[in-house]
């Protein structure tokens, strides 16, 4: 085994914008989370106000268009263009933040949980209780389930040492995870050398401790061969570790990064950067992403759960909901549901990737080499542009077609006139439709070209031949989407602002 010896690694050249003036050094410093915490938990309270005792209307509360529909709009911009934004302002974290301090000593999570399983789980639950209780058209209901996620955030940073609502749990860091693969920023040290000769590794373990604890680092100098002592102190001042287990030298993806910059904060050696990227880097690159059935699974998953959103708002889902009780003698509007949902987002995904997998190995005759679980996790990151395009696509529209509905709702909430006339205006239904074929055809573009990239490296001349059954699996996927997105869907949340 060779070992690398420091002064081996070449500093990292990328753009780091933390560099940037004022905001990069907001960022970095010890409030700068909070800065942006504190406006988002104000929402989060109106928004549970307003649920509990504003207007039972869906389009006039708070409650019901702030997350249903501003958020989820906001969101996917803020992914593609920067990176998980929501999560390093995500209010929900402010109380975990205390909850950590008293669980610093506490039990790790259980192992058998320590994968995606239950974030699939979570995600899947929140659709189906969206589409099950109408949350979209509930603000009572709606406001319930933001105190949940306080509750449930907290009492499990409160039990377990490392961020488990975060990184095992949250339907929403879930899918802020997968789709900031997508980004164009990601966590990453300038120089490895200074990471090879850090005693505390303090990134992931943090700077805080009870007293104070000093040691002296020998860091290398970039490029110079030579080195300097650094005195570090830790203590009661001290940030917290990464949350999330990450350990900032190794970071090759920013799957489970919530962009705290907790890690930041505690190198003592200033080496961590948000670093700029090519989009999407990481979807490319082997090995980026771990070989484990429940990560490979999660994107194809996100795909279909978010044609499935999407359907479940258009006519034909009740022409399949009659048929499922006039036909298949079902009842009750929970089995059915249930059932359109069981099949649609956990059996379809799940077959369809590895009926894929199966014929890409039959045809490249390559069964003994790569099993079934290694081919599946090839393709996997393939599905994130596409799922991402059917995401945007669905969101945008309920978002630009009154994207400013927010700021009279608002007016009413604090007692004032709203100025309904005014904001209630947006992009056209034909100009938001444009947009939506331009998102899902550049998706399936991107999608495609890194199929090909995963085939290529997998079967190598082979490769052509290998693709085949995951393009095929793309453009059906595309084609239901142009199916669903042509059809008139239900305005939640601005319904009547157009009656
Ligand atoms: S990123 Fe900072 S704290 Fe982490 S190992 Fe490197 S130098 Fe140490
Ligand atoms: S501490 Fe962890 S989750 Fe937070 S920014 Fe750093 S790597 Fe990401």
């Amino acid at each position: 085994m060779t070992t690398r010896s420091p002064a081996t690694y070449r500093p990292n050249t990328a753009f780091d914008l933390l560099r940037l003036p004022v905001i990069g050094r907001l960022l970095r410093s010890r409030w700068g989370r909070l800065t942006f915490q504190i406006p988002l938990a104000i929402i989060a309270i109106a928004v549970i106000l307003d649920g509990l005792t504003g207007p039972p209307e869906a389009a006039r509360n708070l409650a019901t268009v702030t997350p249903w529909v501003q958020y989820r709009g906001l969101v996917v911009v803020a992914l593609l263009l920067v990176g998980n934004l929501f999560c390093m302002g995500c209010p929900f974290t402010m109380p975990r933040t205390l909850a950590r301090r008293l669980s610093i000593r506490g039990r790790r999570f259980p192992l058998l949980l320590r994968n995606k399983w239950l974030a699939i789980a979570s995600l899947f639950g929140l659709f189906f209780i969206y589409e099950w209780l109408d949350l979209w058209a509930s603000p009572v209901l709606t406001a319930w389930v933001a105190i949940a996620y306080f509750v449930a955030s907290f009492v499990l940073e409160a039990v377990f040492t490392e961020s488990a609502f975060c990184k095992y749990v949250c339907p929403l860091g879930t899918f802020n995870f997968v789709y900031a693969t997508l980004s164009p920023t990601q966590i990453g040290v300038k120089n490895a050398d200074v990471c090879a000769s850090c005693g505390g590794k303090e990134c992931v373990n943090g700077s805080y401790a009870p007293e104070p604890v000093i040691r002296v680092d020998t860091i290398p100098i970039a490029g110079t061969g030579d080195t300097v002592a650094k005195t570090v102190t830790d203590g009661p001042q001290g940030t917290l570790g990464c949350g999330t287990l990450l350990f900032a030298p190794q970071i090759s993806s920013n799957l489970d990064c919530t962009f705290c910059l907790d890690c930041v904060r505690a190198c003592p050696h200033a080496n961590i950067g948000l670093m700029a990227r090519t989009p999407g880097r990481e979807l490319a690159r082997p090995g980026a992403w771990p070989q484990r059935w429940d990560i490979s699974l999660l994107p194809v998953m996100l795909t279909f759960i978010g044609l499935t959103n999407a359907f479940a708002m258009v006519p034909p889902v009740y022409e399949l909901q009659r048929w499922l009780v006039e036909v298949a003698g079902l009842r009750s509007e929970l089995l059915v549901l249930l059932l359109i949902f069981v099949v649609g987002n956990l059996l379809l995904p799940a077959l369809a990737a590895g009926l894929a997998a199966q014929l890409s190995r039959l045809l490249t005759d390559t069964r003994k080499k790569y099993s079934l679980r290694a081919t599946v996790a090839a393709f996997a990151p393939t599905f994130v542009p596409l799922g991402f395009g059917i995401w945007f696509a669905h969101y945008s529209f309920h978002f630009l077609i009154a994207p400013f509905s927010v700021i009279p709702i608002a007016q009413e909430f604090l007692g004032l006139p709203g100025a309904w006339e005014q904001f209630s205006g947006g992009l056209s239904v034909e100009a938001i439709g444009l947009l939506q074929v331009i998102v899902l055809l550049g998706g399936l573009a991107w999608s495609a070209w890194l199929t090909q990239r995963a085939a290529l490296r997998l079967y190598g001349r082979r490769g052509f031949i290998g693709q085949l059954p995951w393009m095929l699996l793309l453009l059906i996927l595309v084609f239901i989407a142009i199916q669903i997105f042509a059809q008139p869907m239900e305005m939640r949340g601005t319904e009547f602002l157009f009656s």
